[in-house]
This record gives structure tokens, sequence and C-alpha cells, in this order.
């Protein structure tokens, strides 16, 4: 799979099953209106899209952030290349 460069969380496609959060609990948290957010630097808090780059914590891989994405029940959670390709969901 290609590294993931971007995460995004379709706020309006979360339900707040959690999952993901138990899944990447470095990278994601729940907000206060039960969609999720990765946990970025400087306590910023964002569905995204943003750049993995950004992720408060650096030790964060891709398979962890694409098993957070395949846990997700709706399929939520969208992650892209560097070219902005989506590489989850596989269209
Ligand atoms: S697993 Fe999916 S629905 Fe559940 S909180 Fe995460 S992104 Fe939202």
């Amino acid at each position: 799979m290609a590294k993931i460069a971007k995460v995004e969380v379709k706020r309006d496609i979360c339900i707040g099953a959690t999952p993901c959060v138990v899944a990447a609990p470095a990278a994601m948290e729940l907000d206060a209106e039960n969609k999720a957010v990765y946990k970025l630097k400087d306590g910023v808090r964002s569905s995204g899209p943003v750049d993995r780059a950004q992720l408060e914590d650096p030790s964060v891989d891709d398979d962890t952030l694409l098993i957070a994405a395949q846990s997700c029940p709706v399929k939520a959670i969208f992650l892209y290349d560097e070219t902005g390709k989506q590489v989850y969901p596989e269209a």
C-alpha cells in the first residue's frame, strides 16, 4: 500500500462508534460531538483532512492508521497518499 500522507474523518459519516479510537489511541479520540478527531501537535484536534506529519505522536505508523480506518464500521475514515490519491477506502 502507498504511504499515507493525509488523513480524514468524514464527520457526516462518523457515528462515534469508537473502534478507530481503540485501534489508534495515540492518534485519535472523540470530540464533544462524538465525532472522531486526529490528535495533532500543539493540542490541536481536527477531523481533517490533515497532513499525517501534523500528528502529535510521530511514532504512529501507517499500519496503525490503516487498521483504525479499516475498523470503522461505516467507513468514515479516508486515507490519501502524497499525490492526493485516495488509498482507503479503495475506490
Ligand atoms: S470508528 Fe468510524 S464511526 Fe466510529 S468514531 Fe471512528 S470514524 Fe467515527
